[in-house]
């Protein structure tokens, strides 16, 4: 593999999109691949179907700096030196890999694949689905992984909204097929993206840590929303708790016990601990925490809706006739990502209850809020909260951070309900001032 290799990456979502753009600022050549003809033609004219940090200027950078291009046709990647796949790997109702998108791409790919390919798999996928399900998608009659080119997985480790810097932060584990492969693609992540490399011992060793860093992250969530749930008995402020808990050596740092809040959303954290639990299930073992944790975190939705009722009896107000305001319909700060969003859950919950809901978002597309919600957004806050009883802050985008409450033109007395800013005490002291009231998740 030449020094500075040229890449295609295959798939250009959100870590195709990250991970191609990073890669194209390091000065490769990449040539973005993807079957969306729409996508395609919006990012050659510049035009981003994403809402991430830095990501539109570092497109257009490497646009116009001609180290970055798209297209649906596969043939490109065969001037490649390294094929990157990062498509969609969603789930089936019960756990099990829609490797739909995966056998496409593998398909397409096979018909360009020549000696000396350096294929990565950033995909996240259950273990043994890089061996079993690529390496034999892309065999030709005489081709062989590891001989006649080389195969790695490499997870995702990424988050929306801090995507760029986590991409130039994390180390980068790298598994692949045979000890040739592991170090080709050592190679290729540290001139490519400059950080510190991880090489496993195997594909499948590599597929887990995405795994178990993933179920880590929601059982942990799942935690901390049971712990929120346990001191609101107590009249206690949960962030006080998790703070002071937080404080003691553990291991080879500190016991970490992350935030509570309105629910877990995205396309990863809702999806990887059922790959997980299906995954032991189809080998005859049955994981508990996989799915306590995502039961804990989808039931967060109903409970906050809950709380948004109980906060309007307690103004007096009928859930049938009040209105409430919902501020980032995202699923989580700072992105404009709709998948798989809590605010959902809470937007059925109260409907449900009768309650009038308006919301506001900057971030996201207002069609597919109308889609989802079935709720217009309004163009503005003030617009959206006008008369409201109670605002839920959903998601506290950075847009949000300088509201002046004082300034709204809400009911009066309203109910400020924070399902994931945790507004420091002084603001919540400023926000009673004013004459709001306020409740947090475990606050
Ligand atoms: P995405 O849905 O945003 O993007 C997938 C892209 O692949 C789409 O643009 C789609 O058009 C394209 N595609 C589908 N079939 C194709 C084919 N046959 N050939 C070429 N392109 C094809 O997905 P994403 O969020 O970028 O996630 C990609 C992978 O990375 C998934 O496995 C996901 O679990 C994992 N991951 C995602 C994140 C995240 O924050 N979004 C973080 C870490 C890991």
């Amino acid at each position: 593999m030449p020094e500075d290799p040229t890449v295609a990456v295959v798939g250009m979502g959100y870590v195709g999109c990250c991970t191609a753009a990073t890669l194209a600022d390091r000065g490769l050549d990449v040539v973005g691949v993807d079957v969306n003809t729409t996508l395609v033609d919006n990012l050659t004219h510049g035009r981003l179907h994403l809402d991430e940090p830095g990501l539109a200027e570092m497109i257009q950078a490497a646009t116009a700096a001609r180290r970055l291009r798209y297209t649906t046709d596969f043939a490109a990647v065969s001037a490649c030196d390294v094929i990157v796949i990062a498509v969609g790997t969603p789930i089936a109702e019960d756990g099990s890999l829609d490797d739909r998108q995966l056998r496409d791409a593998c398909l397409a790919l096979r018909e360009h694949l020549r000696p000396g390919h350096l294929v990565v798999v950033k995909s996240t996928v259950p273990p043994g689905t890089t061996r079993g399900l690529v390496a034999a998608l892309l065999a030709g009659e005489q081709r062989r992984a590891g001989v006649d080119y080389l195969l790695a997985f490499s997870p995702e480790r990424l988050a929306e909204s801090t995507a760029l810097d986590d991409l130039r932060r994390f180390p980068i584990v790298v598994g692949g097929i045979d000890e040739r492969s592991t170090r080709a693609a050592e190679r290729f992540w540290r001139r490519g993206i400059g950080v510190d490399v991880l090489a496993q011992d195997s594909l499948e060793t590599a597929e887990i840590v995405k795994l178990a860093d993933n179920w880590w992250i929601d059982l942990n969530i799942a935690l901390a929303n049971d712990l929120a749930k346990f001191c609101a008995l107590y009249d206690v402020d949960v962030l006080d708790v998790i703070a002071a808990a937080n404080t003691i050596p553990k291991g080879k740092g500190h016991v970490n016990i992350l935030l509570p809040g309105v629910g877990v959303g995205g396309s990863c954290l809702t999806k990887d601990p059922w790959m997980v639990w299906r995954a032991a299930r189809h080998r005859g073992v049955e994981l508990h925490t996989t799915r306590v944790g995502r039961e804990v975190n989808d039931a967060m939705p109903a409970y906050t809706a809950q709380m948004i009722i109980d906060e309007l009896g307690a103004l007096g107000r009928d859930p049938g006739t009040a209105t409430v305001t919902i501020l980032g319909v995202a699923f989580k700060n700072n992105t404009g990502d709709l998948r798989s969003s809590p605010v959902v859950g809470v937007v059925e919950k109260l409907v449900k209850a009768g309650v009038q809901v308006r919301v506001h978002d900057p971030l996201v597309d207002p069609a597919q809020v109308r889609k989802l919600l079935g709720v217009h957004p309004d163009a503005t806050v003030a617009e959206a909260v006008r008369d409201a009883d109670c605002v839920a802050v959903l998601a506290l985008h950075d847009a949000y951070r300088e509201i002046d409450f004082a300034g709204l033109p809400v009911a009066r007395p309203c109910v400020v309900v924070d399902g994931r800013a945790y507004y420091p005490k002084e603001k919540i002291a400023m926000l009673r001032q004013l004459g709001y009231r306020y409740r947090g998740v475990g606050r």
